[in-house]
């Protein structure tokens, strides 16, 4: 049998390859290799259990024969990566009457009727496929238990209970491998990401019984504590020869010291536990990972009967592949590959406990991460009063608008009706850290009852407690338990290591003073677009913001403007100190007039009472300069080149910002950016007055100042005139929220009424404004950066949508040969970390995570 690779016996030289016999097999043969103290396994290959499927046993007798046939054998599954999952395992085989009556010797009557009894009730149900319902009126244990189990498995399948241990065996390995090709089966590791002809090896390993009259039990044991990741031996034991569950078993802990009751491993076997840990250690060197060892203990010697990589939380994962880089076990690019950058979220956020139960109500678009639980409060001056009462309130609006940022700012969570993954709510959540579910469109919002509708009819009032878990997009009733975030010296050490191998700079999306130090502290390499409408979201500023708008004359304006000037520029002074010298990309006004016309009766009343004409004078103004589209109305440079003179008191405010905070410190080089071009002639208008305003400043002040001055890039014209546009822009910036809507013709705020639909029957294989498309999208993208660097081979391209913040995102933006991509702050690690993979890959030839498998 050693020459035949289909069916080996695992020593030190037999030919076993995960890629044949799957990851089981192939970690057992490490352990052997290692000379650790492993039960003789025999392999089977997956070509071996596939004939097996088809009808073609191999040769049983052979693979019996490997065996001291006193021994009892077990069958396990062997898939190419353990998260495909397979059939259980069947423990036991070769239990037969003879073999109870010379177990009864040794063990005792009693313990070998439970061991025959169970092997007999698996067999039936997992082989022979009886119903389990068979042996549910079967009370009596023991013998008595045995001999009606085998009574029920003779009345129901007309033979009696197969007695040969070959039999036993050929029926288990057929039925295992059946399992594996069944329809089920192929669907759910196909869902995890399988091939559709994956196949399945299996192991037939001898038992260790287990009895003597030393110490005897089972468990198993790790080096970490799976939830933090930190140094601490846990697993668990149950000692057959204390007649009880000695160690823990049930519970999680195994004590290094004494348990609370007062006994543990190393007291009962303190040499087995002294060799256990010996062997995870070794385990750890040579498999280079935290290995979980299940053992056994049979009179105080300890048998290894497998190793599989210790399941870990996200967090786990992190501090366990920094350790073992730093141990020298395995290269920081290695480490830094092990991590899924999606992961990250959860030590940037509070996040759900992995074990809480979850009462899901809906799920919606997830669309910032995080986890918070507060009272339900429906308009965001009920979330303001909740945080001066220091409650926490969740948010729950139909939608948002800027008059609800002071409310967002005060709530632990939002939850919107409607809104895709770059509406108002998604953004501002997102840049706040805060967990944000926006779309969750099975849900019946009724704000002015103050009433939440679940889909199964459950109704939540003002002051319930709602869990959001921005993460995953559940929203939940109740308070489950929670874990914080978890940004620690691994996070750092990782973070340094993969800085180091990128190859595509991070920017981040800041808006604020408080976003900017956010960014910082992730260390952004500068800001690649700031909002400068958002910086009016604030309550206290937004009637300006309006008043701006609303200016009838130009007298008007120009006075709101002269107000504006010294709000801008000292907001501009705060940008560019905090980012020491990085750059900063500011994007003059682009507000989409409907998020910004008071909509709320409190509002048009403030603005009345600011402009000091009567309410109806607003209403009417506000209906009059209604848009039917106002994304696509008069927004952006549009503004710009019909009331220039907003520009104007932007770069001024930009320029005398520059010049003052250049005083101290770094001189400051600002990027100043022009929103929503479609046309070369736009910039052309927008850049003469720029740079007039840039004179001005100069000569005002008597000080020189450079300034680069570009073009965000987000209608479909603009990328295919890209070419005319570089030629007057030092920098495009790709803005993929707006490009994805205009090329799909899909509004980004109403999106998420139907996304999900349009998901599960695969019209997208993933929301577009989640996940940016490269058929269509991505090839207007890839012509504005060829024709654009056609043009102007210096010029910088970036992109600042939200898909800049994307692993898979990124992953094309590098290959397309952007210089940077910029997103929100929290999404930075993020970033950071798929950027780095992606130039590891390259180098390496190796794909992330890496070493899922041993
Ligand atoms: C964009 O359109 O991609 C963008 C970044 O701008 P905004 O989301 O502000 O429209
Ligand atoms: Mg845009």
């Amino acid at each position: 049998m050693q020459n035949n690779p289909d069916t080996t016996l695992i020593t030190a030289t037999a030919p076993v390859a995960t890629a044949t016999h799957g990851g089981r097999a192939k970690c057992l043969q490490r352990l052997v290799r290692l000379d650790l103290p492993v039960p003789r396994t025999v392999a089977l290959s997956f070509s071996a259990v596939h004939d097996i499927a088809q009808g073609h046993l191999p040769d049983i007798p052979a693979i019996v024969s490997q065996f001291d046939p006193t021994s009892l054998l077990c069958v396990r599954p062997s898939s190419e990566d353990p998260d495909w999952g397979g059939p259980g395992a069947v423990l036991n085989i070769g239990m037969n009457d003879a073999r109870f009556v010379e177990l009864s010797d040794r063990m005792g009557a009693e313990a070998a009727a439970a061991l025959y009894l169970r092997f007999v009730q698996t067999y039936a149900i997992h082989v022979a496929r009886l119903d389990p319902d068979v042996f549910d009126e079967i009370e009596a244990d023991g013998r008595e238990g045995l001999r009606q189990s085998l009574r029920a498995y003779e009345d129901e399948t007309d033979e009696s209970f197969p007695q040969d241990p070959g039999e036993q065996l050929a029926a288990v390995l057929r039925s295992m491998a059946r399992a594996w090709e069944g329809t089920s089966a192929r669907l759910l590791r196909q869902a995890k990401g399988a091939p559709a002809d994956a196949g399945l090896g299996l192991v037939v390993q001898e038992m260790i019984p287990g009895v003597g009259q030393g110490e005897c039990g089972s468990g198993v044991l790790q080096l970490v504590d799976p939830t933090t990741g930190k140094r601490q031996i846990t697993g668990r034991y149950l000692s057959q020869s204390q007649g009880r569950d000695a160690l823990g078993a049930g519970a999680e802990a195994l004590y290094l010291e004494k348990d609370p009751r007062g006994v543990s491993l190393e007291d009962v076997a303190p040499e087995a536990f002294a060799a256990l840990k010996q062997h995870a250690a070794l385990m750890r060197q040579k498999l280079r990972e935290e290995m979980q060892v299940e053992f056994v203990i049979e009179n105080g010697h300890v048998h290894i009967l497998d190793g599989v990589r210790v399941p870990r939380s996200a967090r786990a994962a992190l501090r366990i592949a920094v350790r073992l880089a730093e141990d020298g076990i395995i290269p920081p690019q290695e480490a830094v590959m092990r991590i899924d950058p999606h992961s990250i979220n959860e030590l940037l956020h509070r996040q759900v406990h992995p074990q809480a139960r979850r009462d899901v109500l809906t799920t919606g678009i997830a669309a910032s991460p995080g986890a918070a639980t507060g009272k339900i409060v429906f308009t965001a001056a009920e979330a303001q009063a909740g945080a001066a009462r220091g409650e926490s309130c969740v948010l729950v609006r139909r939608e948002t608008s800027p008059e609800d940022v002071r409310g967002m700012h005060a709530a632990v969570a939002v939850l919107t009706e409607r809104g895709g993954m770059t509406s108002h709510a998604a953004v501002i959540g997102r840049g706040l850290g805060l967990p944000c579910i926006v779309g969750a469109s099975e849900m019946e919002f009724q704000s002015k009852a103050r009433i939440l509708k679940a889909p199964d009819g459950r109704v939540f009032r003002t002051g319930d407690i709602l869990t959001i878990d921005g993460s995953t997009g559940q929203v939940l009733a109740g308070e489950p338990a929670m874990m914080e975030a978890a940004l620690d010296d691994s996070f750092q050490t990782l973070m340094a290591w993969a800085d180091a191998e990128r190859d595509i700079g991070i920017r981040a999306n800041a808006d604020t003073p408080a976003d900017a130090q956010t960014a910082r502290n992730f260390d952004a390499q500068g800001i690649g677009l700031c909002r400068t409408e958002h910086m009016f979201f604030d309550p206290g500023r937004l009637t300006v913001m309006r008043e701006m708008i609303f200016a009838a004359t130009p007298s008007g304006r120009k006075a709101v403007l002269e107000r504006l000037l010294p709000m801008q520029r000292d907001d501009f002074v705060q940008l560019f100190r905090i980012m020491e010298g990085k750059p900063v990309c500011i994007r003059l006004f682009d507000p989409p007039l409907h998020e910004f016309l008071p909509t709320t009766r409190a509002g048009q009343r403030e603005l009345a009472e600011a402009l000091d004409i009567p309410i109806s004078d607003v209403t009417r103004r506000v209906e009059a300069m209604s848009e039917y589209n106002p994304m696509l109305g008069l927004r952006g440079v549009r503004l710009g080149v019909t009331v220039p003179e907003i520009y104007d008191m932007q770069a001024r405010a930009i320029f005398e910002a520059t010049l003052e905070a250049s005083r101290r410190g770094e001189p400051v080089v600002p990027e100043v950016m022009i929103p929503l071009v479609s046309a070369k002639r736009e910039v052309e208008l927008v850049k003469a007055r720029i740079d007039a305003v840039a004179a001005a400043v100069a000569s005002e002040r008597g000080q020189e100042f450079d300034y680069r001055l570009g073009v965000m890039v987000e209608t479909p014209r603009a990328c295919l005139r890209a070419d005319e546009i570089a030629h007057c822009a030092s920098f495009l910036s790709f803005g993929t929220n707006d490009l994805t809507q205009m090329t799909y013709g899909l509004s980004r705020d109403d999106a998420g009424r139907f996304m999900s639909a349009y998901v599960r029957q695969g019209v997208f294989t993933e929301d577009p404004f989640h996940v940016l498309d490269r058929d269509g999208v991505g090839e207007l993208l890839k012509l504005g950066v060829e024709r654009g660097r056609r043009a102007k081979p210096e010029v910088t391209v970036s992109v600042c949508g939200e898909h800049g913040g994307n692993p898979e995102s990124i992953a094309f933006c590098r290959a397309a040969g952007f210089d940077y991509v910029s997103c929100s702050p929290f999404r930075v690690p993020v970033a950071r970390l798929a950027a780095a993979q992606l130039a590891i890959s390259d180098k390496l030839g190796v794909s992330a995570p890496v070493n899922r498998y041993i």
